[in-house]
């Protein structure tokens, strides 16, 4: 236990998490938001927590396949073309990192992470209950065609070197997975160590528990600068006046750059925009949720729930929706589940979140260059919600002397420096 204080910025799952931990260490925590924390990117995303994920975003063909759907209004990936320095800087170290090697060698401290987050989001869920809809039985890679099903199952091969549980399942198989609703895919692997949750639910119950635990939220206050001494920090500056703490942790998702440059030391940070939508009732439901390897999109069920989502986006920080996309999603889901029943969405139940993307697709964790109260906590691209736990475990030991349970040299923020 310890008398420090401590401000977090920015009330995404990373920072809801890093405040769940530090106050269980004994820290007078505060939360500062720009918004009311009820509807940024870790609300409507998939849910998933995802050891299968141990490929980082940054691999090899990731361009290639990128570029190819460049010209398609309804592809899962975009660039808007535009001027945008840190841009071109960011596109060009995501180019460098695209190999077989360097992806290779981030793939073990990704899975590391991912693994050490599964177990905490189990531990999660005893103390909060059961509120968030989690349920533990994996996540289907679904396949349409017969070359994504074969290269999925190399996947599932190399799944073998990181201990995951995997079931490869033919079409019939997955079908009987699957008995209320007609499928059209080749096969899927099925990665028994997934897990997903209703995050937005997740979310409420966290900033609910902490709020009753004695963590102080300030709503609608934005940071905009710091006071530093030497090599630390003296006062965060907010459009609602100047405070202090002994310790800082910057979780402010896509808007990561901005803040971190303000401090002298920028971070490179994209944000990723991706579409969902929520279906509040669906009659007969699929039961498992499921990555579409070649549609590029995902599907997630809670009982008679249903959330489709996906895409890509590089167009700067905005929440506009490109309608197009949304359509490529439900396209996809329609051509995987022929015979699932749903409607496209209205344009007000469209939801955008923009995933924070950093140029290898590991996150950052750890102290910010030389200033050594403030410690990063994000920039998990598309796996934040599988990270989020284990990301803010791994700052509290850090902010409590403990030696951290995975080693972090991968995710250090000054990587790219
Ligand atoms: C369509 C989609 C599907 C996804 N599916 C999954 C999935 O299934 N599994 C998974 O693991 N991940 C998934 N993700 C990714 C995941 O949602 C994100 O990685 C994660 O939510 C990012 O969390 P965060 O805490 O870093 O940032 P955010 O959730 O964006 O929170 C950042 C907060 O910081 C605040 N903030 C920013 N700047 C300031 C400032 N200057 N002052 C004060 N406050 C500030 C913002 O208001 C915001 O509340 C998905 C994302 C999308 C878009």
């Amino acid at each position: 236990m310890n008398n420090k204080s401590v401000i977090i910025v920015g009330g995404g799952v990373n920072g809801l998490c890093a405040a769940y931990y530090l106050h269980k260490e004994g820290f007078d925590v505060t939360v500062i938001d720009r918004g009311t924390i009820d509807n940024n990117c870790s609300f409507g995303n998939m849910g998933f927590l995802s050891p299968s994920h141990f490929v980082p975003l940054a691999s090899p063909g990731i361009i290639s396949e990128g570029l190819s759907y460049i010209l398609d209004s309804k592809s899962p990936f975009y660039i808007k073309p535009r001027l945008d320095f840190s841009f071109i800087k960011w596109g060009l170290e995501f180019y460098k990192n695209s190999n077989k090697k360097i992806s290779e060698k981030n793939s073990y401290p990704l899975e590391d992470l991912l693994k050490l987050s599964r177990r905490l989001m189990d531990e999660i869920r005893e103390d909060l209950g059961d509120v968030f809809d989690m349920e533990t039985k994996g996540c289907m890679m679904m396949c349409h065609s017969k070359e994504a099903f074969e290269k999925e199952k190399k996947v599932a091969e190399a799944a073998a070197n990181y201990d995951l549980n995997v079931l490869v399942l033919d079409r019939k198989q997955v079908q009987e997975y699957e008995p209320d609703v007609e499928l059209d895919v080749e096969g899927a692997v099925l990665f028994l160590d997934d897990a997903h949750i209703h995050p937005g639910k997740f979310m409420q119950a966290m900033k609910k528990r902490l709020t009753e635990s004695g963590v102080h939220f300030l709503y609608n206050t934005e940071v905009t600068g710091f006071i530093k001494e030497g090599n630390t920090v003296k006062s965060v500056l907010t459009d609602k006046g100047d405070f202090s703490a002994d310790e800082i942790v910057l979780s402010p998702g896509s808007w990561l750059e901005g803040l971190t440059k303000k401090l002298g030391h920028k971070l490179l940070i994209q944000g990723g925009k991706g579409y969902s939508t929520t279906y509040d009732y669906v009659e007969k439901n699929i039961k498992y949720p499921a990555i579409l390897v070649d549609g590029r999109c995902a599907i997630t069920p809670w009982k008679h729930m249903l959330r489709i989502g996906g895409t890509m986006e590089f167009s700067g920080l905005n929440d506009n929706v490109l309608i197009k996309r949304m359509h490529g999603i439900y396209d996809s889901i329609k051509k995987f589940y022929p015979g699932l029943k749903i409607d496209f969405p209205e344009r007000d139940k469209i939801w955008t979140g923009l995933r924070p993307v950093s140029p290898d697709g590991l996150g950052y964790i750890g102290q910010l260059g030389d200033i050594e109260n403030v410690h990063v906590a994000g920039g998990h691209a598309m796996l934040g919600i599988s990270a989020g736990a284990g990301t803010a475990k791994l700052i509290s030991e850090i902010l409590t002397d403990k030696k951290p349970e995975i080693d972090l040299t991968a995710f250090n923020p000054m990587r790219f420096s």
